[in-house]
């Protein structure tokens, strides 16, 4: 497959054409940034781990027929992906409350919900990407009803199985960030699963020691990245001590490079 030109470059990936108009290929960077872009930071290895851990995670979720965007990883820091119209909404999936719910509503970091909670939030960087209410949906005509029954169906479903997933490698999963998008599927308009699914958009603790396994490790500045996405790599058998599974040498990753705070 024939890389193209530069189609799109977002805080952590960059998209590229292909030569087959309906596929492009998504590079996963090491770029690390949080706090709506204020905190930066480039952390070596960080882009590997994340293209394995989405690749593992999306083939697992398309086996229990959740439609996405993965055709298949190219390397070390690239997969192939069909090319669909990111809806603009990031949709925030809550188990327990932690992060950005507890500061707005005076949650305490932890508190376990009894059932799943989905926040809508409009992804839009200058605005800071705001919650809005599901009517904010419609009444702008971000998606349809349609779409977002769809997608609510979608979401407890792939909530569901990575609970599972991850308690079964001792591992809570505390919240995560979906994206979904349009595309057409045999003449018919279809809405599939996009974007990543990695320790960057997902909150994970271990189960035992509540130990912090993602993106927080950056944001509350708790000690190396490298270590934990790996960590968590491993417990979902992608990576084994031994072998270097043509992907990742764990040693030279180890090593986090900071450009700026
Ligand atoms: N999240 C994400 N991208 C975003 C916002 C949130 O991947 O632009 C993920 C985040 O990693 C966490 C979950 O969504 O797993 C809930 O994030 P929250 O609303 O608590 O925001 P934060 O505390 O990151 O500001």
């Amino acid at each position: 497959m024939k890389k193209g030109k530069k189609l799109y470059e977002g805080k952590a990936k960059i998209i590229y054409a292909t030569s087959d108009k309906n596929l492009v290929i998504q590079y996963f960077k090491d770029d690390a940034t949080a706090f709506n872009n204020q905190k930066k930071s480039t952390i070596e290895g960080k882009g590997v781990l994340n293209n394995r851990i989405s690749e593992h995670i999306l083939s697992n979720l398309s086996q229990i027929g959740i439609k996405n965007h993965l055709v298949k990883r190219l390397n070390m820091r690239e997969q192939v992906i069909k090319l669909v119209e990111i809806i603009p909404i990031e949709f925030i999936v809550r188990n327990v409350a932690s992060g950005s719910i507890t500061k707005r509503l005076g949650i305490e970091d932890g508190t376990v919900l009894k059932e799943p909670l989905v926040e809508y939030c409009l992804k839009d960087d200058a605005l800071g990407d705001p919650l809005i209410a599901e009517e904010h949906i419609y009444a702008f005509d971000w998606a349809s009803k349609k779409e977002i029954e769809k997608v609510k169906k979608m979401i407890l479903r792939i909530n569901d199985f990575m609970i599972g997933m991850f308690r079964g490698i001792g591992i809570k999963l505390i919240d995560f960030k979906l994206e979904f998008g349009r595309i057409k599927i045999n003449g018919r308009n279809e809405v599939i699963l996009a974007d990543e699914i990695s320790p960057d958009t997902c909150r994970l603790w271990d189960s035992i020691t509540d130990k912090k396994l993602d993106k927080d490790r950056f944001r509350k500045d708790l000690g190396d990245l490298i270590p934990a996405y790996t960590e968590v790599a491993k417990r979902l058998g992608i990576l084994h001590e031994q072998s270097n599974v043509s992907a990742v040498n764990v040693t030279k990753l180890s090593s986090v490079k900071k450009k700026s705070k």
